[in-house]
């Protein structure tokens, strides 16, 4: 029988079917060192898992507002509008699934049958997936040339009367990229003159390793930009929260209705419990600064450890500034080099391809992983 060719079409996202053919393989017994998966090598924090045992003591554990708890909007609001001095407003904010999910609703609210979305390469391949899903048309487009940051004259190249939006994910999964702020303030611009939504992603925004980092609710007149942009975020990474399934959007007000409808109709809303961590981990956070800052400076040592070894061995690299991850220049005449490292050195690390086709001679390799996993590819390195 005939099924939905769309979804038939799609490829499942290349991260989480390599983890799954690991998790075959290590259930014959052979070691892996993993350093596919996109998540923080951390135990949620302790402070957090308590939050979930008092929410469920205190019987949190009924229907709540399909938007999410007010308590928890209002610690996101709170912590945002101190950061950026913005005025968000619990009513703007929308609890979610984790940031996919969050960013699968705000491509449905506004897409509709052929309209285009526009994704730099190299790009987390949910998106395109998802722009698919929803009847959309993903305009993949390139940033080989200019060291894989966006710009405006990207857009201007690869607009056409049909795009409907463009997808900035700002720090970058897979190159650990920033982008610069004048470049996002130029793009806004752009977008505005011609009614298109910016999405930003920035579930990376804790994970920075330089001062260079600008919020989309930083960008210069941001009221006025208000309508064209949707903000994504998510506790997975910066609370080491990945299966607790937890994220948020900050939609434009005509986007709201069509937003709630998506998610009273697909998961009525996120787990009370999870919510109630969610508040706990926003609330104490700055508690446990000393934590956070902690998990930061393992993160950057591995960065400058590999950083380091990477340029004794002229090995060439997209220079990460956020995020955990390494994006790779394949060596020059090896080929099946990833499928290579896994059979032959039982190292895991995603092809530049599942990033988009100008990067089939790249890899990403992410370093917030465990320690035996990261030691085993920092002695493969040294020794390659
Ligand atoms: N956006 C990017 C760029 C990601 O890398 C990820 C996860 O890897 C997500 C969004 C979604 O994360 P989650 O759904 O766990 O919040």
């Amino acid at each position: 029988m005939k099924v939905n060719q769309t979804i038939q079409n799609i490829h499942a996202p290349a991260a989480i079917a390599i983890a799954d053919g690991i998790r075959e393989m290590e259930s014959q017994g052979k070691q892996i060192f993993k350093l596919q998966t996109g998540e923080p090598c951390f135990s949620t924090p302790e402070y957090i898992k308590k939050g979930m045992v008092k929410a469920l003591e205190s019987n949190q554990t009924r229907y709540t507002y399909s938007q999410g708890i007010p308590e928890l909007r209002r610690e996101i609001c709170s912590s945002l509008n101190t950061k950026y001095g913005t005025e968000i407003a619990p009513s703007d904010i929308f609890i979610t699934n984790g940031g996919v999910s969050a960013i699968h609703y705000a491509i449905q609210s506004v897409i509709e049958p052929g309209d285009e979305v526009i994704i730099f390469d190299p790009s987390w391949p949910q998106y395109a997936n998802i722009t698919s899903l929803c009847g959309g048309k993903p305009v993949n487009v390139s940033t080989r040339a200019n060291l894989c940051i966006p710009d405006t004259g990207l857009l201007e190249t690869n607009a056409t009367p049909r795009t409907k939006m463009v997808v900035l994910n700002n720090p970058n999964n897979p190159t650990g990229t920033i982008i610069p702020g004048d470049t996002l303030n130029r793009m806004i611009k752009w977008a505005y003159e011609r009614n298109i939504y910016l999405l930003f992603d920035e579930v990376y925004d804790h994970i920075v390793y330089s001062p260079g980092f600008v919020s989309a609710l930083q960008l210069d007149n941001y009221p006025l930009y208000r309508d064209n942009i949707i903000y994504i975020n998510s506790f997975s990474k910066t609370f080491c929260m990945t299966g607790w399934r937890l994220g948020y959007a900050i939609v434009p007000e005509p986007m709201k209705g069509n937003y709630l409808k998506l998610v009273q109709n697909s998961i009525t809303h996120v787990s009370a419990p999870t919510q109630w961590a969610g508040v706990s981990a926003l609330a104490e956070m700055e508690a446990h600064q000393d934590e956070y800052a902690a998990m930061l400076g393992v993160y950057n040592a591995r960065r400058v450890e590999i950083m380091k070894l990477l340029q004794e061995k002229s090995w060439e690299y997209i220079h990460p500034d956020g995020s955990f991850y390494y994006f790779i220049k394949v060596p020059q005449n090896v080929n099946d080099f990833v499928t290579d490292l896994l059979n032959t050195h039982r190292i895991a690390v995603v092809p530049g391809i599942a990033y988009g086709k100008d990067f089939a001679d790249y890899f990403r390799m992410s370093y917030a992983v465990d320690d035996v996993s990261y030691n085993g590819f920092v002695s493969w390195l040294k020794k390659y």
